[in-house]
């Protein structure tokens, strides 16, 4: 009788380890191959997982690797599998985020802006080509500067006709007054930014006027714009910190963002220019802001000089803000910190992005590819955590 009922026990487990083997193994024919993730586990051959929970889910390897079928994206490199799967987190306890967030990538901008050497022109498109692929629905393409001021930017012209435009793609450029916003539209911009500061003395340091002057100065290229029917976005610089004064009150922030909605700024980018801001600076800067500006009308953009940039992000999106600047491979600067760190990286933000799961309509590996291209032209290392994580060498 004991016998038997052993032969049983011992029946009924090894056609259960089979149907678990089976089970792995119609998953994987349907997602990765077989072969395919052999060669992954180093040629070991998978064995069933222990345990029920994983029964058809995943299966494990004597290679010591997971990979989970259902999230697999071939789009990845396989050494991104492993990311993929840990990026599938429960975002329960996260509060509210957006469901969706729009990307503006400015590296060709703000980024590029603050490179010593020229960068040649065909890079430049190039660069604004592989973006536009990788599926940014926003991409501030150049700036009107007058080239005294910014040599950088003096080709803004050839950049804005050269690109390739895709549908569906909005190509801002910087303009600084009624000139440059002529000289854009002659060139064929479809929107515009202009810029501004929460600062009193950064403003005066920057442009030369008082913020009150500034807006006088906005007034006549926002008239422009109205009757040309061309969207302006506005951007306000020194919002967690000023190289010159320190701390900014959240109120003149709130101040500075009333009035650029007034007077008919679509979006107003909120910008920690110099890097200095903590999530609670954030947090009590929006607030303020909020009371007078939607929360739809507002973006932020952070610089990670102080390495906060995800973190102030982070704390913008739960508070209710969907609109993000970031620049690819961090291009950018801090002019008041030495070899600081960038703007926050487009693929730094994407990656969070996705682990959230919040739709971004981005490709990360054509981003990671865009930034390999920049990086190589400039010869510098990228300022991309993700792309450094899942470079090669
Ligand atoms: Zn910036």
């Amino acid at each position: 009788m004991l016998s038997r009922l052993i032969l049983f026990i011992f029946i009924f487990l090894a056609s259960h380890l089979a149907g678990n083997v089976r089970g792995a193994r119609k998953k994987t024919e349907r997602g990765w191959g077989w072969n395919q993730l052999r060669r992954h586990c180093g040629g070991a051959r998978p064995r069933p997982s222990a345990g029920r929970r994983l029964r058809g889910a995943q299966i494990g390897c004597r290679g010591g690797c997971w990979a989970k079928m259902a999230a697999m994206k071939k789009a990845l490199p396989p050494r991104l599998v492993g990311l993929t799967f840990f990026r599938a987190v429960s975002t329960s306890s996260m509060g509210t985020l957006p469901k969706q967030v729009k990307i503006v990538e400015v590296g060709p901008r703000d980024g590029l802006q603050n490179e010593k050497n020229i960068v040649p022109t065909p890079v430049k498109i190039k660069l604004i080509d592989m973006l536009s692929e990788g599926g940014l629905s926003v991409i501030e393409a150049t700036s009107f500067v007058s080239p005294k001021w910014v040599p950088q930017m003096a080709d803004h012209t050839e950049v804005l006709k050269g690109i390739q435009k895709f549908p569906g793609i909005n190509y801002p450029v910087l303009v600084p007054n009624l000139k440059g916003f002529e000289t854009a539209v002659a060139a064929g911009a479809k929107e515009v930014a202009i810029f501004g500061a929460a600062s009193e003395l950064f403003t005066k340091k920057n442009i030369n006027c008082s913020i009150e002057e500034s807006f006088q100065r906005f007034d006549a290229t926002l008239k422009a714009a109205r009757s040309a029917n061309i969207p302006v976005r506005g951007y306000i610089s020194c919002v967690l910190g000023c190289p010159y004064e320190g701390k900014i009150s959240p109120a003149k922030v709130a101040e500075v963002t009333k009035k650029l909605y007034s007077m008919g700024c679509y979006e107003i980018s909120l910008g920690d220019t110099i890097g200095v801001g903590t999530p609670g600076i954030m947090k009590d800067m929006l607030s303020a802001v909020m009371q007078e500006v939607p929360p739809a009308a507002l973006a932020v953009h952070c610089h990670d000089t102080y390495g906060q940039a995800l973190a102030n992000t982070l704390m913008a999106l739960q508070m209710g803000v969907s609109v993000v600047d970031s620049s690819v491979a961090g291009l950018g600067g801090c002019p008041y910190a030495q070899g600081a760190s960038g703007n926050l990286a487009t693929e730094d933000l994407v990656y969070m992005l996705e682990g959230l799961g919040i739709h971004t309509g981005v490709n990360l590996q054509k981003v990671l590819e865009a930034g390999n291209f920049i990086c190589q032209a400039l010869n510098r290392k990228t300022g991309s955590k993700v792309a450094q994580a899942t470079c090669k060498l």
